[in-house]
């Protein structure tokens, strides 16, 4: 089902078309300090099934950060409000993680994994039991079908 959303501000636009690859969290430092909360919570869909309306691809800024595994992410934020937009896996590169609170109906979050939970804060509310890893594995790559 297609699913719209956007920042803040609204002036960064989109939507996503099918059913996401795969639904998210990451407990790790810099998905905190990217969401300014607890961990990051997340909703990937394929580059294909992503579209921004209007003229929202304009508005994005990058920031580049280099993760524990050496590889560089990019992350896309709303130039004119801050918001995080989403960012992209160098593991899974035709993918985009987007921000699950982005989403105008966010209720239909449910994930199915969890990253860096070596890095998870004591919370009894993050006890989910779902595929839970210490760090971010290679296998999340067969886990997750691609199209
Ligand atoms: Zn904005
Ligand atoms: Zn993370």
């Amino acid at each position: 089902m297609d699913k719209s959303g956007g920042c803040l501000c609204g002036k960064v636009r989109f939507q996503c078309s099918n059913e996401p690859l795969f639904q998210f969290i990451c407990h790790c430092k810099d998905c905190r300090k990217q969401h300014a909360g607890i961990f990051g919570s997340y909703v990937s869909y394929g580059a294909s099934d992503f579209s921004f309306t209007s003229d929202s691809k304009e508005m994005l800024s990058e920031n580049h950060s280099v993760g524990d595994s050496g590889e560089t992410k990019k992350r896309y934020f709303c130039a004119n409000c801050g918001s995080f937009i989403y960012f992209k896996i160098p593991q899974i590169a035709d993918a985009l993680s987007l921000g699950v609170g982005l989403f105008d109906d966010p209720s239909f979050f449910t994930p199915n994994m969890q990253f860096y939970c070596k890095d998870k804060l004591a919370n009894p509310e993050l006890d989910l039991a779902v595929a839970s890893f210490d760090t971010y594995p290679d296998e999340v790559k067969s886990l997750v079908h691609l199209k």
